[in-house]
């Protein structure tokens, strides 16, 4: 059959993510991106001709654990497995990747993602060439080679134009593709073809990028600057997802609060009313709001609307205003402690949730005393709370008195306890009481359904009597029992 076009089997790909929700968003973009270029998703690694990790560089763990599964499945390269570096850690690390694991083929940075489909025509393309020992003239013709490696060994830097997009063709046939734009990209990875992966409720990145330049962050550096979607393509989503049947949207953003309409048509609290309003919605979450930039308007929106949820999360960080200057926070305790207060005088109550950072450098006891009784004046619903972790490039790096790993253990433990005790006395006001849930699933385990309240608290129940809920349904749940975590309880009937 020499000369006929034979079909070429589907290309199969995995992917795996960490790090927060809007790595998990970008994913699901990234999927969607993939099933238009004609890719397939496997769920493991072994039916795969593609891996990819989108990664996350928060924390150094979080970095290394991206490594370690490089290393694991080095192997499965004479297979003709190809693997690709997504995220945070390629935009970080970028070609020194190929360095530590030159067995990658593909490397884009978050800030790059609108040129994914490219890369990857690019990459089946090239591979395609390395795969049958010839290389492919028309593209390489056009390329200008400009270097002959930077240490990387066998290989040859080609540009394809663009200051930093670049394929590499080393002698070994492996093709490296990088795309790591840098803080000055001005897009938004926005795609028709994002593939959520829940029916009922789904995220919409409302901005992206991140200009605050914490002390410890390398969020900056990563994400790139900050640059919003206007209201119109966003209420579009909405509206999109809504005639799909989603009921919940969650708005997302490194700091989403600090939206900015390129249109000038509406606020952030007015772009999460409008959202609210969209048929069909019937809640609105919204994540990660930065203190500095909380206004009352959106406390307000929240005490308006019902169907934006009663649940913000503000991270404070510290409770020692010295440690929050040096972590360049951009605010005093006292003034995170008003924006407290604008949310506990609503008429709503609202859920309020945080993030921690113990053993920044120069944390003294009294500072980290001070988170403590934050912690206590506030009553938070949750608490992440992490160690620092030394970030490449940031500020925080140059300073001294670095707290030890034991200490910052230390820190750790006594914060969680104090949380936990909070949280367990908090939980149990909610005993007795009725609360409305969406409905996620069913743990055949415990034998509970497992629901959510509008507060995001989870809400676990069982269903004595009457119908049977509908995952995606909303039924009110009284409370019965409570945990530090979740609460217990019993259907009480269907929300129309
Ligand atoms: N933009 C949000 C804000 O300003 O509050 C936070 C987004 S950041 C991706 C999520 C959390 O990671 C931060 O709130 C902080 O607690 C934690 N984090 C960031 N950098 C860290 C570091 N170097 N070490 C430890 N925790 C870190
Ligand atoms: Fe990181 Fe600070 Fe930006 Fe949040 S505001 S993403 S902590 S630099």
């Amino acid at each position: 059959m020499s000369g006929v076009p034979q079909p070429r089997a589907q290309k199969t790909f995995y992917l795996e993510t960490f790090g927060c929700q809007m790595n998990v968003h970008d994913s699901e973009k990234v999927v969607g991106t993939l099933l238009e270029e004609g890719y397939q998703q496997v769920d493991s690694i072994e039916k795969a001709d593609l891996i990819l990790y989108n990664t996350c560089s928060i924390r150094d763990k979080a970095e290394q654990k991206v490594f370690h599964r490089l290393a694991d499945y080095k192997k499965l390269q004479a297979e003709g497995k190809k693997f690709g570096v997504l995220g945070c850690v390629a935009q970080q690390e970028g070609e020194k990747i190929f360095e530590r694991a030159p067995h990658v083929s593909l490397v884009c940075g978050s800030a790059s993602y609108t040129k994914l489909p490219e890369m990857l025509v690019q990459l089946d393309g090239k591979s395609r060439a390395a795969d049958s020992g010839a290389a492919d003239s028309g593209f390489l013709a056009s390329l200008a080679m400009t270097n002959a490696g930077e240490g990387l060994g066998n290989e040859e830097l080609t540009s394809l134009g663009s200051a930093d997009e670049t394929v590499r063709r080393s002698t070994d046939n492996l093709v490296r593709i990088t795309g790591l734009d840098d803080r000055q990209t001005d897009k938004c990875f926005e795609t028709e073809f994002t593939a959520r992966t829940n029916p009922h409720r789904g995220y919409i990145t409302i901005i992206e990028g991140c200009d605050k330049f914490c002390a410890y962050c390398v969020v900056p550096f990563t994400r790139g600057k900050e640059r919003s979607r206007t209201s119109h393509s966003v209420l579009a989503e909405a509206r999109q997802m809504a005639d799909l049947g989603y009921s919940e949207i969650q708005l997302l953003g490194q700091n989403v609060n600090s939206y900015r309409d390129p249109s000038g048509n509406k606020s952030f609290a007015e772009l999460l009313v409008a959202v609210g309003e969209v048929a069909g919605i019937r809640r609105v979450r919204f994540t990660t709001s930065h203190p500095r930039d909380f206004g009352r308007d959106i406390v307000e929106a929240i005490d308006a609307r019902p169907a934006l949820c009663n649940h913000v999360h503000l991270p404070v960080q510290s409770g020692s205003t010295r440690l929050l200057d040096a972590m360049q926070r951009l605010y005093t305790r006292e003034q995170y402690l008003e924006r407290i207060a604008w949310m506990k005088a609503a008429r709503r109550e609202i859920s309020i949730t945080t993030d921690v950072i113990v053993g920044f450098p120069g944390e003294t006891e009294a500072d980290f005393s001070q988170t403590l009784s934050l912690l206590d004046e506030v009553g938070y619903d949750g608490v992440f709370s992490f160690k620092y972790s030394a970030r490449p490039n940031t500020p925080a790096l140059k300073l001294d008195d670095a707290i030890p790993e034991e200490e910052k253990s230390r820190r750790l433990e006594v914060l969680m306890a104090r949380q936990r005790e909070i949280q367990v006395a908090r939980y149990k006001r909610y005993v007795g009481i009725g609360c409305e849930v969406m409905v996620e699933g069913y743990n055949d385990s415990r034998a509970q359904w497992i629901g959510r309240t509008s507060q995001n608290k989870t809400l676990n129940f069982t269903v004595s009597a009457g119908p049977v809920p509908v995952v995606g349904s909303y039924v009110s749940v009284l409370v019965t029992r409570s945990f530090p975590n979740s609460l217990v309880g019993e259907m009480v009937g269907l929300v129309g």
